[in-house]
């Protein structure tokens, strides 16, 4: 499909999703997300030939949250093995919230919600927490194919100021033996993690090379394992809206993954990937408008995997 549809496409798809712009709300519980503009959008598509097409504003940063999440598990499967990785967290989705402790029984339930999240950051490779986190973002700026990776520090500080969910969580899981390294140290890894600030093109020129399995849009490097892709991807299909997973997957059709910052990527295999921003959130934490959107864009383009 040419560029110019694309666009007009993406256009009347968000046209389509302007009635829900105040729907939801922001993430308050990380008081520094309850500043940030409620009505801010924009989508981003980038081909797996590196064409984008983009609507509403492509610049703004915002911090990237529980899409960091896809960056803990890549890290983790390339530093120590998919073996590794699956003896300490599990592969099947949950009903329970992302921050929820029920979904721990030996081992956290999947990788995508907060207890997977700390137990992946905790495989990351490195001396200290500072150089796990510079690979995280080295990582990120080969990925994304840009050296402009922030960290939002005001929401950093923010969150690890009020996070007691995610320090029980850390600290239970180093109880039961599948931290273990110093709790303090991997909950401030995966804190900075979901503080990592990038733009609607950035995430969506990750979300192309996952699409790419893996491979640099110009198909020269390989950027991530293809085998690392495909778990990923799966993993995102099964568990990256939460416990919304099952119906989002039946509406878009395609492996997605949302952060309470407002974001969603989605990965189309061999095609594309997109990047939707609206912080207004549904309860499960995902973006209300960036869903629609999404959903919109799967029919009008014809993305859906499935069919
Ligand atoms: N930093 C957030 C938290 O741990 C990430 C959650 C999310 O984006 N769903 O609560």
């Amino acid at each position: 499909m040419d560029l110019k549809k694309i666009k007009v496409l993406m256009e009347e798809a968000v046209s389509n999703s302007e009635y829900l712009k105040n729907e939801g709300s922001l993430a308050t519980y990380i008081p520094e997300l309850a500043k940030v503009r409620a009505d801010n959008y924009g989508v981003c598509l980038v081909k797996t030939n590196g064409d984008i097409v983009t609507s509403g504003d492509s610049e703004i940063k915002f911090s990237i949250q529980s899409i960091s999440k896809v960056i803990d598990l890549i890290m983790a499967l390339e530093d120590v093995g998919e073996e590794k990785v699956f003896s300490k967290v599990g592969t099947e989705p949950t009903e329970y919230k992302f921050n929820s402790i029920r979904p721990i029984k030996e081992k956290a339930a999947n990788p995508l919600i907060n207890a997977g999240a700390i137990t992946t950051c905790s495989l990351i490779k490195g001396s200290n927490v500072d150089e796990k986190f510079n690979r995280v973002i080295d990582k990120l700026k080969k990925l994304s194919d840009s050296d402009d990776v922030v960290f939002l520090e005001e929401i950093y500080h923010s969150e690890m100021k009020t996070t007691d969910i995610n320090r029980s969580i850390a600290y239970y899981l180093k109880s039961i033996g599948i931290i273990e390294d110093d709790a303090e140290g991997i909950l401030d890894l995966y804190i900075r993690n979901c503080a990592i600030g990038l733009n609607i093109k950035e995430l969506a020129h990750i979300a192309a090379v996952l699409a790419n399995g893996g491979k640099s849009l110009d198909g020269k490097d390989v950027l991530i394992d293809k085998e690392v892709v495909k778990t990923t991807l799966a993993l995102m299909a099964a568990c990256g809206m939460y416990e919304e997973s099952g119906k989002y997957l039946i509406d878009v059709g395609f492996p997605s993954k949302s952060g309470v910052g407002g974001a969603i990527i989605g990965i189309i295999p061999g095609k594309c990937g997109i990047c939707t921003y609206s912080p207004r959130l549904d309860s499960s934490g995902n973006s209300v408008r960036g869903k629609k959107i999404l959903s919109e864009m799967s029919k009008s383009l014809d993305l859906n995997i499935f069919i």
